[in-house]
C-alpha cells in the first residue's frame, strides 16, 4: 500500500506545506511567510490542503510539524511561541482538518518531529537512543528513548534550551527565567556574548572587530575574524563552544544516548569532531557520545511529522 499525505511545517517566520508519497515529499513544498492572524494562518493552510486535493483526493492524513507545545496524543497545540500568531494555540487543526476535508491529523512540536526524523532517516538512523540539539535562533531539542520520542506527562518534555547553567553576570532568557542554556549557546546567545566580550576591551584593541558596530556584530562576523587569527574573536568563539559543550555534557550524562545529532544554523560554527572529543573527557559515565551533523534537511520537522503520522493512520 502507498500512502499518500500532507506534510505542513509551522514556523515562526515560514509556513511549509507539501504532498508526501510513503514520506518522499513530490515536487518543491508551497512556501508562505508566517502572517499576523490567526485566521489569515488558518486560510494559508486549508486553502493549500484545498488544491492539494483536487490533485491527489487519495490523501487520508496530514502531520504537522509546529513551533510551540502540543499535546502528548499529538492531536491539539497547548502553547505559542512569541513569535506566532495571536491566539495560535487556540486554532483546532484536527477538528478543521476532519470536519471540512475528512483528514486525520498529527501534530508535533517541530524540534521533537526534526529529532524523530534524524532517528529514522537521518544521522542517527538505526539509532535506538538519540538526542537532537536545534542550535538556531534558540535551542529545541528532541529526545528519543528506546526508540521512542520522550513526550513527558503532557507533552512538553525535551525543551533543552532552557536546562538553567550558571553564568555570571546572569542573563534573561525569552521564557522569563533566568541563564537558560539558550541565552547563551544559541545564536542569539552568541551574539550577546560577542557584544558583551567586545566592550570589556577598550575601543582601539578590537582587533578585526574595532570598525563594526557592536550591535550588529553576528556569529559570521567573529568566525571570519577567527580565520583571519584575530584574539578577540577567538576568545568569543572558544566561550561559545564552552558553553555549548556544557549543555551537551548534562543530556550525555542524563541521558546515555548513542548520538547527540546537532542540526540548525550554528552548525556550522562547530568543529564537531574537537567537542566530540571534549564532551567524551567530560562525561561522568564511560559510556561514549558521537556528536553528529543533522541529515534530514531543512524538512526535517514536517518529515518527522508524517512518519509519525504514517505510524499512527498509515495503510
Ligand atoms: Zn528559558
Amino acid at each position: 500500500m502507498t500512502n499518500t499525505s500532507i506534510g505542513i511545517d509551522i514556523g515562526g517566520t515560514k509556513i511549509y506545506i507539501a504532498v508526501l508519497k510513503d514520506g518522499d515529499m513530490i515536487g518543491d513544498p508551497f512556501k508562505f511567510s508566517t502572517p499576523d492572524t490567526k485566521e489569515e494562518l488558518l486560510n494559508i493552510v486549508t486553502g493549500s490542503i484545498e488544491k492539494i486535493l483536487a490533485k491527489y483526493p487519495e490523501v487520508k492524513f496530514v502531520g504537522i510539524a509546529t513551533a510551540g507545545a502540543v499535546n502528548k496524543e499529538g492531536d491539539k497545540i497547548i502553547g505559542s511561541t512569541g513569535n506566532m500568531p495571536d491566539g495560535y494555540n487556540t486554532i483546532d487543526f484536527k477538528e478543521v482538518l476532519s470536519s471540512r476535508f475528512g483528514l486525520d491529523v498529527l501534530i508535533e512540536n517541530d524540534a521533537n518531529a526534526a529529532a524523530y526524523a534524524e532517528y529514522k532517516i537521518g544521522a542517527a538512523k538505526g539509532q535506538q537512543n538519540t538526542i537532537t540539539v536545534t542550535l538556531g535562533t534558540g535551542i529545541g531539542g528532541g529526545i528519543i528513548i528506546d526508540g521512542h520520542l520522550l513526550k513527558g506527562k503532557t507533552g512538553v518534555a525535551a525543551e533543552v534550551g532552557h536546562m538553567q547553567i550558571s553564568e555570571n553576570p546572569k542573563r534573561k532568557c525569552t521564557c522569563g527565567a533566568y541563564d537558560c542554556w539558550e541565552a547563551y549557546a544559541s545564536g542569539t546567545g552568541y551574539a550577546i556574548n560577542a557584544k558583551e566580550m567586545t566592550l570589556e576591551v577598550p575601543a582601539k584593541e578590537r582587533g578585526f572587530l574595532k570598525d563594526k558596530n557592536i550591535d550588529e556584530i553576528t556569529s559570521f562576523d567573529i568566525i571570519e575574524g577567527k580565520k583571519q587569527g584575530d584574539a578577540l574573536c577567538k576568545q568569543i568563539h572558544e566561550r561559545w563552544e564552552n558553553l555549548v559543550l556544557k549543555g551537551l555534557i548534562a543530556l550525555g550524562n542524563i541521558f546515555d544516548p548513542e548520538s547527540i545529532v546537532i542540526s540548525g544554523g550554528m552548525v556550522d560554527c562547530i568543529d564537531l569532531r574537537k567537542l566530540e572529543e571534549r564532551l567524551n573527557k567530560e562525561l561522568a559515565a564511560a559510556s561514549k557520545v558521537r556528536l553528529l551533523r543533522a541529515q534530514a534537511g531543512n524538512y526535517a520537522g514536517m518529515l518527522g511529522a508524517i512518519l509519525l503520522a504514517e505510524e499512527k493512520f498509515g495503510a
